[in-house]
């Protein structure tokens, strides 16, 4: 593997699982410092613990949280050369008139609201190096409506807002702003778009046209290409890495 992050400071939140957790193991392996963030203290310690790196450092906390934000930046120390906005929760699988308060304010805080607070405090340091590189993770729920409930698919139409007006106000300052939408992935998050559930909603035919389910690993080479220096010149962009789902 070449070592495309030596050096680099690296945030990656929801990295105790899925495409977080082989995002975080490909960046140390690539020579970076990492910063994992994760609500679960045990999955962190895990992944401290198949790593073995002392360029890992864990901090547990709820990203959706303005003071777990803040004491996850100060771990990360002044210069912060990367961003993972990666962790994210699913909505039960439920249409417009079946949203309850609670599941949309905890749909946007976590998969939105989050990623705003991480950005806003790193991209002052970023901006004062003239190097920063942000990646957020959105979904095929970003782009179209028929891979999850509503709350979902409207948090990560948000995201890739996000993600385009971030490019477009930093990239003249050495930021360079990305999506990345997944398709299936065989991680920890319910997956209710492979359910009878869905296939109940939906018809059958979402169902018979979802490509088989990617490895996070395949998702963590997607990221980190955007991360790295091999895509100079991609700001803004949604980059969708699912197995070709989208063109159907
Ligand atoms: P996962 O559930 O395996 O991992 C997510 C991690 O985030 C978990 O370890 C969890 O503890 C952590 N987390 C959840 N809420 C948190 C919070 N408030 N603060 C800190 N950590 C928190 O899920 P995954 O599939 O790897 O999902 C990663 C991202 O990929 C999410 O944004 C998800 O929406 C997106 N995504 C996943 C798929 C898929 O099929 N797996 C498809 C499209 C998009």
């Amino acid at each position: 593997q070449q070592a495309r992050f030596t050096g680099r400071t690296i945030i990656v939140t929801g990295a105790g699982s899925g495409i977080g957790k082989a995002t975080a193991l490909r960046l140390l392996g690539e020579g970076a410092r990492v910063i994992a963030a994760d609500i679960s203290a045990e999955r962190l310690a895990a992944l401290q613990l198949e790593s073995g790196s002392e360029r890992l450092v864990g901090v547990a906390g709820d990203v959706s949280l303005q003071a777990d934000v803040d004491a996850l930046v100060l771990a990360a120390g002044p210069t912060v050369d990367g961003l993972v906005n990666n962790a994210g929760i699913m909505d039960a699988f439920l249409p417009t008139a079946e949203i309850t308060d609670e599941v949309w304010e905890r749909v946007f805080r976590v998969n939105v609201t989050s990623q705003m607070r991480l950005m806003r405090a790193v991209l002052p340091g970023m901006v004062s190096a003239g190097f920063g590189r942000i990646v957020n993770i959105a979904s095929e729920a970003g782009i179209r409506a028929g891979a999850s409930g509503t709350t979902y698919s409207a948090s990560k139409h948000a995201v890739i807002g996000l993600t385009k007006s971030t490019a477009l106000f930093y990239g003249p300052k050495g930021v360079r702003c990305n999506a990345v939408a997944p398709g299936a992935v065989k991680t920890n998050i319910e997956a209710p778009f492979l359910s009878a559930w869905a296939a109940e909603r939906l018809g059958p035919i979402m169902q018979t046209t979802i490509p088989a389910p990617a490895e996070p690993e395949d998702l963590a080479a997607s990221i980190c290409w955007l991360l790295s220096e091999d895509s100079p010149n991609v700001n803004g962009a949604v980059l969708m890495s699912d197995g070709g789902w989208s063109t159907i």
